[in-house]
């Protein structure tokens, strides 16, 4: 089927993609005639020299490529239409042809197999948004490259065309897009896509990165997705819509609840909120990501759920049927490793199920003017305030360590912990300005 496919679209070269444990994007490309080779026998690399991957001493692995993935990549293709390239995901396996337990898409894979062993079929829809910056000299500026405003259109939006742009290669590679619209900073975007099956939209979160980034490149602009550019305006999140099916039936939903939710989504809730400290480590993992959950940017800062505001870490959407009804988590940003993010989240949730947690009132008040007396009183703790004390969050969570397994969980913490390191000996601008002539 693959294989015949490509040979209809001209596809000339195959590129095998997987991603690193930092959510980082990797791929070898084969040319064409390899191509069935690589799904008989798989495609040998050296794992070593894959960001927390393995030691060098056991170095090869394989991937194996998810024939349901295949796409042609638009921005690849050359004008005469005969040199395609497309690409496959793959799974990653050891010597011994075993799932690799270091590859982020196997430990989402476990997770969605927990939920199924229980009945659950796992939906995430993500809000992505990103900055587009011009570029000078070859190189990417802050510059916005355009503007607009929240929802503005042309001739403000001077970035519709290129929106129109990513949206159209988008839907050539077969996403569906369901919104899109200028976000509230100058140069700032978001597209929804329509929300799937968990793995299918961790692929999605993956390539999307890819294609933004690669169609602005066309148009000599930079698309960023590192979540606070800026100070002083708003940041990049990428919101997660999460719902649970049971039996092709949203159990996320009761009819007779005041908020149309089931014990299963507000246990689920209360199972992310639970674990929420430990979950942002992994939704939140660059130093940037801290920059942007702060106080006034509508990104949230509070361990606390909300059917009405956006100031809350959860929100529960007005759903207008029942298939619809789900609760949107608002602390992840783009920056993260969609197959990591998944995972821990989802796990977090069927944790608050089998536990059959429940969550706290919501709170209908703009939590970021409660006074901390309120706070206290209503039970809200924070989220962590940077990368150290998400990873020391991390650490003293079992069911989040377990999810990511040993592996994972040791790679990781000690890549952040190293990052936060470097970030804590260097003297910022911030300083210089302040302090030099101060002092
Ligand atoms: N940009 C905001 C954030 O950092 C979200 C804006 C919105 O509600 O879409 O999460
Ligand atoms: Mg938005
Ligand atoms: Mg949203």
């Amino acid at each position: 089927m693959v294989l015949e496919e490509a040979r209809e679209n001209a596809v000339k070269f195959v590129r095998l993609q997987f991603t690193d444990i930092l959510g980082i994007v990797k791929n070898v490309a084969i040319p064409i005639n390899q191509l069935e080779k690589a799904f008989e026998e798989g495609i040998w690399f050296d794992g070593s020299s894959i960001e927390g991957f393995v030691r060098i001493q056991e170095s090869d692995m394989r991937l194996e490529p998810d024939p349901s993935t295949f796409a042609i990549l638009p921005w690849r293709g050359t004008d005469d239409g005969f040199n395609n390239t497309a690409r496959l995901i793959c799974d990653v396996k050891t010597t011994d042809g075993e799932p690799f337990q270091g590859d982020p898409r196997q430990i989402l894979k476990n997770v969605l197999g927990r939920a199924r062993e229980m009945g659950f079929d796992f939906f995430a829809g993500p809000e992505p948004e990103f900055f587009i910056f011009d570029k000078k000299d070859g190189e990417a500026t802050l510059n916005p490259h355009d503007s607009g405003g929240y929802f503005d259109q042309a001739p403000k939006d001077l970035a519709s065309n290129l929106r129109r742009d990513i949206i159209l290669t988008l839907e050539e590679i077969g996403f569906e897009i369901e919104a899109s619209h200028h976000e509230v900073a100058e140069g700032q975007h978001e597209i929804d896509f329509k929300y799937e099956e968990g793995l299918t939209t961790a692929d999605n979160i993956a390539t999307f990165r890819s294609a933004v980034r690669a169609v602005a490149e066309l148009n000599n602009l930079h698309a960023t997705f590192m979540p606070k550019p800026i100070s002083g305006i708003n940041g990049s999140g990428m919101h997660i819509h999460l719902s649970l099916f049971k039996n092709g039936e949203n159990a996320f939903h009761d009819p007779n609840d005041e908020n149309n939710l089931s014990k299963t989504g507000y246990n689920f809730l209360a199972g992310v909120l639970e674990h929420a400290p430990a979950i942002t480590a992994i939704t939140n993992p660059i130093v940037n990501s801290y920059k942007r959950l702060v106080p006034g940017y509508e990104a949230p800062i509070y361990i606390a759920w909300s059917n009405l505001n956006r100031s809350a870490l959860i929100r529960k959407p007005a759903a207008r049927t029942p298939e619809s009804t789900r609760i949107e988590l608002r602390s992840p940003d783009p920056s993260c490793n969609p197959y990591l993010a998944l995972a821990v989240i989802l796990n977090a949730g069927l944790d608050g199920i089998e536990k059959e947690l429940t969550p706290p009132k919501p709170v209908s008040e703009n939590i970021y003017e409660l006074t901390k007396n309120k706070r206290k009183e209503y039970g809200i703790e924070t989220l962590p305030g940077n990368l150290n004390e998400a990873i020391n969050a991390l650490k003293q969570d079992k069911t989040i360590l377990n999810t990511l397994g040993n592996e994972v969980a040791e790679k990781f913490i000690m890549a952040k912990k190293t990052e936060w390191d470097q970030y804590k000996g260097y003297v910022t601008q911030w300083e210089i300005n302040r302090y030099l002539e101060k002092f």
